[in-house]
């Protein structure tokens, strides 16, 4: 299993939202001030490891959250430069958005992302040519499985792996309340959450069958009081159940390109 977060800030509402207002950044930023910190004390607490996917521009804004990240031992992914829908974008602006968000995360961290997952999960036709050029090893950006798989581009079986999420398993879907640029409900309770969350995790592990549940969580959502609750909670179900191999995004693709090898005989 893998705990990740998407350290959006300021970013989501930038990129994704397309607002700037004082009001809509604050939301962003709650995020570094309450969330990270909350965040890296509960995975310190349990000793757990987790891949934080992090924008360029949040890294250039909050240094210091993204260096205490790094520091702490956890991976750093890409996760464009500001949050820019990639459908949108042309094939030069696709690939500016790879590199700055790269050098950011070079800058502030030391780290060289090795995997990706792109803003909202969306993707256009050009994102995996581009993942191959720049050394992306892996993806988490697409929702075809509960394990991982070879992404396929363009009818061809590409060297990078996905390791895929789900909105089932996201805070976004279910917590997010906004009125406007668009109306989000979000707001649940954690009992709701936790009844999706554990029940996924629960089945996969019934299976038995190397499910990989991966968890995708923001700080300026997940790190409120009442749902960093509901995530030691389940945490502390996951803990207690033999077997449950918690990893970081990195060591999961690396995980899966082996047992590819062994599986064909290649190296
Ligand atoms: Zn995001």
């Amino acid at each position: 299993m893998s705990l990740t977060f998407d350290f959006d800030a300021e970013s989501a509402w930038l990129g994704s939202f397309k607002v700037d207002t004082p009001s809509a950044l604050s939301r962003g930023a709650y995020g570094a001030n309450e969330g990270v910190p909350r965040i890296l004390d509960l995975l310190d607490k349990y000793q757990l490891p987790a891949t934080f996917f992090i924008p360029g521009d949040t890294a250039d804004r909050h240094p210091q959250e993204t260096k205490a990240i790094a520091a702490a031992g956890h991976e750093i992914g890409h996760h464009g430069y500001c949050h820019e829908p990639p459908p949108g974008l042309t094939l030069d602006e696709e690939r500016e958005m790879i590199e700055r968000g790269i050098d950011a995360l070079e800058r502030q961290t030391g780290q060289r992302p090795r995997g990706y997952r792109s803003p909202a999960w969306e993707l256009s036709h050009n994102t995996y040519a581009l993942l191959a050029e720049y050394g992306i090893e892996y993806d988490a950006s697409q929702l075809a499985a509960d394990r991982p798989y070879w992404v396929s581009d363009k009818g061809e079986r590409t060297g990078i792996v996905e390791v895929p999420g789900a909105w089932e398993l996201c805070d976004s879907s279910l917590f997010m309340f906004a009125f406007s640029p668009v109306y989000l409900r979000g707001l649940a309770a954690p009992s709701h959450a936790m009844e999706l969350w554990r029940g996924d995790f629960d089945g996969m592990y019934a299976e038995n069958s190397d499910a990989t549940y991966v968890l995708t969580m923001h700080p300026q959502i997940i790190g409120r009081h009442h749902r960093m609750q509901l995530l030691e909670q389940l945490i502390q179900h996951m803990v207690s159940q033999d077997g449950v191999w918690f990893a970081q995004m990195g060591d999961i693709a690396d995980d899966f390109r082996a047992r590819e090898a062994a599986k064909t005989g290649s190296a």
